[in-house]
Formats: C-alpha cells, sequence, structure tokens
C-alpha cells in the first residue's frame, strides 16, 4: 500500500502516520524528520536544510527529491510506504510519480487530513516531541501521563524550534499556498480522499481505515 498523507502543520499527520505504520506495517517516511535527523547529525544535507527550516520555507526540491529516492529504495518500502510532508511541490509530485514509476509503483491514495485553520496555531504552539523517539503529544489535546516527560522513554520533551509562535505563522502560510495546487493534482488523478481532523485522534484513524479499506 503506497500512501501519502497530507494536511497542514498541525494537523495530526504524524500521529495518524504512527497509526498507520502500526496497523498495517508501512514505514513512516517524514522529510521534515529527516531534515531534523540530519541537522542533530550535523551531515551536509543538515547543514544546508537547517538554513531553510529555521526561516520555514521549503527545502529545495532536487535536494528532498533526493534523500526520497534513497529512501524509498531501502528494503523495508517493498511492502508499501506511508509519505508524510512530501510532496509539497508540483516539482516534487512528478519527481514522485517518476521515481514510482521506474520502480512499477504508483500511488494508492492521498489522504487529506484537514482541520479549520483557525484552530492550527494552538495546536502547533501547544506541541511537544520526544528528542528521543519522535513521539508527539500536546500540552492540552494529548498529554503525557507525567507534564513535560514522555511515557515512552522518560526523555525530557522539547518544543520544536519551528512550532514557535513566530515560525508558525510562516510555516502555515507557507503550506496553505503550496498545498492547494497539489490538492487539485492528486483530485484529478482521482487519489484523494479527504478525512476530517477534527475529531477524536482515534475516530480520525477509524476514518482512515475506512477509506483505504474500502475497495
Ligand atoms: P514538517 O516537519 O513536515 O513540518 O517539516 C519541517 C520543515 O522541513 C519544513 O518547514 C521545511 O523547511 C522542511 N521540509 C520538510 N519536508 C519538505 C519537503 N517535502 N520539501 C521541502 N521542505 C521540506
Amino acid at each position: 500500500m503506497n500512501l501519502i498523507l497530507m494536511g497542514l502543520p498541525g494537523a495530526g499527520k504524524g500521529t495518524q502516520a504512527e497509526k498507520i505504520n502500526e496497523r498495517y506495517n508501512i514505514p513512516h517516511i517524514s522529510t521534515g524528520d529527516m531534515f531534523r535527523l540530519a541537522i542533530k547529525e550535523g551531515t551536509e544535507l543538515g547543514q544546508k536544510a537547517k538554513e531553510y527550516m529555521d526561516q520555514g520555507e521549503l527545502v529545495p526540491d532536487d535536494v528532498t527529491i533526493g534523500i526520497v529516492k534513497e529512501r524509498l529504495e531501502k528494503d523495508d518500502c517493498n511492502d508499501g510506504f506511508l509519505l508524510d510532508g512530501f510532496p509539497r511541490t508540483i516539482a516534487q509530485a512528478e519527481g514522485l510519480e517518476s521515481l514510482l514509476s521506474d520502480m512499477e509503483e504508483s500511488i494508492d491514495y492521498v489522504l487529506h487530513v484537514k482541520v479549520p485553520e483557525e484552530n492550527l496555531v494552538e495546536r502547533l504552539t501547544g506541541r511537544r516531541i520526544c528528542p528521543e523517539c519522535g513521539t508527539t503529544y500536546h500540552v492540552i489535546y494529548n498529554p503525557p501521563e507525567q507534564e513535560g516527560i514522555c511515557d515512552k522513554d522518560g526523555a525530557e520533551l522539547v518544543q520544536r524550534e519551528d512550532d514557535q509562535a513566530e515560525t508558525v505563522k510562516n510555516r502555515l502560510k507557507v503550506n496553505m499556498e503550496q498545498a492547494q495546487p497539489l490538492l487539485d493534482y492528486y483530485d484529478e488523478k482521482g487519489y484523494l480522499v479527504t478525512i476530517n481532523g477534527d475529531q477524536e485522534i482515534d475516530q480520525v484513524f477509524r476514518d482512515i481505515q475506512a477509506a483505504i479499506e474500502k475497495q
């Protein structure tokens, strides 16, 4: 099953991706996570990506398509994959299509998790991440058992640099401008499924399951 997860930052993509990964056993490939890891490891890719990410801007297409190509060629993608945060531009979507066609593969569904824009700033600025395992929490909507501490490994939770209020607004603006042409592109191709993301986490996941198990 080859899936793409779309939605504005804060729509709950990461949370749903984790559930999809557990249920269907396909790797969750987040370009944002890959860039953050590269920055943490201080690689050349990380240095390049950081300049853009710190401004809330997109990393250039050639760099981004390159890391996705490398990732999709790994063995754990043989039975499918879940892309999160990619593609973000039409050039990336076209790049993906040509990558997949070289691999004799295609996309099955593009899941668009939709949340009203006015809820997103609150969701994003309240988000906290475990720096060790990447699990995402929200101070109000999805808090850990003990405040500020990861349930899974006890690490101290942090706020992503780009979840801070000043950067969030620019990220949302950039994302909204970029998202619509992609949604139109995948709608025309018949891959697009819209999921109401303004519901309980488990209900959003049930709607996703219903959509992808329909046929
Ligand atoms: P995310 O975690 O998906 O919100 O991504 C965080 C940041 O990583 C974005 O604001 C971009 O700077 C960069 N990024 C992630 N995915 C992409 C992509 N597909 N194309 C370009 N930049 C990306």
